[in-house]
């Protein structure tokens, strides 16, 4: 696991760039990947003005774009990590060899990686929490008959977790 140090000085060197140029944000956004091991040796990504929203990291078929509103000053650093990597596991899901063709499939997956991976920082805040496995289970409900019994660990997991984490 990352030690409290490595930790701080990486989110300072990304709050720093994240008031930065684009470049500036484009560099630091591969550098976390490098650092936190999240790039899957595949992710591209580009640096796109025009991309806004909560966290404006979104993903297309091949790279991974985000936008100026990408870190705020509230974000954890878990939260943001977290949501480069769903992403980039989208591109990872869409562009191996045999590609997760449905998208409910790819979302219940890429969830259960957000809240459930133990290689990255967490994510403290229990409102994302909450709304995270929201999200997961209502994936989960959309897939089809035989992907749910496929998946119906996950579905447990998130279960578990949504009675931990509590109303
Ligand atoms: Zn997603």
């Amino acid at each position: 696991m990352f030690t409290p140090e490595f930790l701080r000085a990486e989110e300072a060197l990304f709050r720093a760039a994240a008031a930065g140029s684009g470049e500036q944000r484009l560099a630091a956004m591969q550098r976390l990947c490098t650092q936190f091991g999240i790039d899957r040796g595949l992710a591209i990504f580009t640096y796109d003005p025009a991309i806004t929203g909560a966290y404006a990291v979104a993903f297309s078929d091949t790279d991974v774009r985000f936008g100026p509103l990408c870190f705020k000053p509230y974000t954890e650093f878990g939260l943001l990590l977290r949501v480069i990597a769903h992403e980039v596991l989208h591109v990872h899901q869409k562009t191996k060899l045999f590609p997760i063709t449905s998208h409910n499939e790819r979302e219940l997956l890429a969830y259960c990686d957000t809240l459930f991976r133990t290689d990255l920082p967490p994510i403290n805040d229990k409102a994302t929490l909450r709304f995270f496995v929201s999200k997961g289970l209502k994936y989960y409900e959309a897939l089809s008959a035989w992907k749910k019994f496929r998946y119906r660990n996950l579905a447990t997991k998130l279960q578990e977790e949504q009675v931990r984490l509590g109303k």
